[in-house]
């Protein structure tokens, strides 16, 4: 359906603490100019670009202290996690935001604000105050939700699974404020892949097995044991291992010698062509890899989840049916031969992988949005007649 909206411009808030975020927001701008041509989505780091220090650098930290430190991670994920303490820290960094938001309101002037970034949905409420545009969020955890995330004054929220809907109600979201829209992905990924097309086009071997592997955004994880001891299975098959923006570990996986054919890659801006050549993922339970790999229908091998945050969504993918649990590098290696020698046990997963996809999330979300947006106008309008008349 095409909407009839003239000159939209959403503001899409995020920031690159990982890669999920912003790649959940792209994926629904996608859509959105889809549905409709006329409408901008202007998709911002604000941690990065609009926000003071300490902010600032979270980005930049985001990884190293995820990698290095991941019980710091987890207490500080469990120490700010309450609505109370969520208040708080918003009250007590207002003072420190205000200015650049309220300017980077200024410069784009946004017809509604949506927030992908639990960090940013408080201040994105009180700045929809100020300037009278709706608020939604996008939430990218797939079941359990951070107190950052909700408040009962954002318009819309729009959530990945049926459960966490349900935890949001119980920190109590409207149940008319939510929708289930699945965890956005790129909207191209809804059509089926050509994976012999992919394999050409990524210059990989036509036959043999290919094993991918990724840390999210961030290169999070084992990967470099795990790859190790994937490459020394002895099987036939060819690795990707892709890095993301952890340098660090790129640099030192370029330097191996591998006893298979190996691609070591940074950052790709092309994932769903990886995944649509790949015929095992072994990856972090991040919720934006997963909702690919169920998309594309590969079987997946989860070897790592950041503490706090994504051991849910381990939990989450195995009462689908869609993934392994394997927590250590030999674990993880002995899952993909295990894989790799049992075609049945490889269609199996791919099955349930498929049925627990949600290819449409993005499209659905994109609609939300231009419908909200709709109705809030027909509102403004309805009003000024009522006052013109009056
Ligand atoms: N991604 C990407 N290129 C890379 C690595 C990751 O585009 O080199 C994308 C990946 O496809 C996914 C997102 O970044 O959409 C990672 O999100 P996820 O929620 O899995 O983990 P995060 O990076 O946020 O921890």
């Amino acid at each position: 359906m095409q909407h009839r909206n003239r000159h939209i411009r959403l503001l899409f808030l995020s920031s690159e603490t990982g890669g999920g975020h912003t790649a959940a927001a792209h994926a629904v701008a996608t859509a959105v100019t889809q549905l409709a041509p006329q409408a901008e989505c202007l998709i911002v780091d604000v941690l990065r670009e609009h926000s003071a220090l300490p902010f600032r650098y979270f980005p930049t930290v985001y990884g190293p202290l995820a990698t290095q430190a991941p019980w710091l991670w987890e207490a500080l994920f469990r120490v700010t996690d309450s609505r109370t303490r969520a208040e708080l820290l918003t009250i007590a960094s207002w003072p420190l935001a205000a200015r650049r938001l309220r300017r980077m309101m200024r410069q784009h002037e946004p017809d509604m604000l949506v927030s992908f970034h639990p960090l940013l949905v408080r201040p994105a409420v009180r700045l929809g105050r100020e300037w009278a545009v709706p608020v939604c969020c996008v939430v990218t955890d797939l079941v359990r939700l951070h107190a950052f995330w909700l408040d009962p004054a954002v318009d819309l929220y729009c959530l990945p699974t049926a459960e966490a809907a349900e935890a949001a109600k119980r920190m109590g979201i409207d149940a008319e404020r939510i929708i289930v829209s699945g965890q956005p992905i790129p909207p191209s990924m809804a059509a089926p892949q050509n994976r012999l097309a992919a394999r050409q086009a990524l210059q990989l071997d036509p036959e043999l097995p290919l094993v991918l592997l990724t840390g999210g955004g961030a290169g999070i994880g084992p990967l470099r044991p795990t790859a190790e001891a994937i490459a020394q299975l002895g099987i036939p098959l060819q690795l990707a291992v892709i890095c993301g923006r952890n340098e660090r570990l790129r640099q030192q996986l370029q330097r191996c010698r591998w006893p298979v054919p190996t691609f070591v890659l940074g950052f790709v801006h092309n994932m769903p062509q990886w995944l649509a050549a790949a015929d095992i993922l072994v990856a972090k339970a991040g919720p934006g890899t997963l909702a690919e790999a169920l998309a594309a229908g590969v079987p997946t091998v989860v070897v790592y989840a950041l503490p706090g945050q994504e051991e849910a969504n381990v939990e989450f993918l195995r009462s689908q049916g869609a993934a392994i649990w394997a927590p250590q590098p030999q674990q993880a290696a002995a899952a993909v031969a295990r894989l790799l020698q049992d075609p049945s046990l490889r269609q199996e997963l791919a099955a349930k992988a498929t049925r627990a996809a949600r290819p449409q999330a993005a499209t659905t979300i994109a609609k939300a949005l231009i419908d909200l947006l709709a109705a809030r106008r027909a509102q403004a309008g309805a009003a000024q007649a009522s006052g013109a008349v009056a």
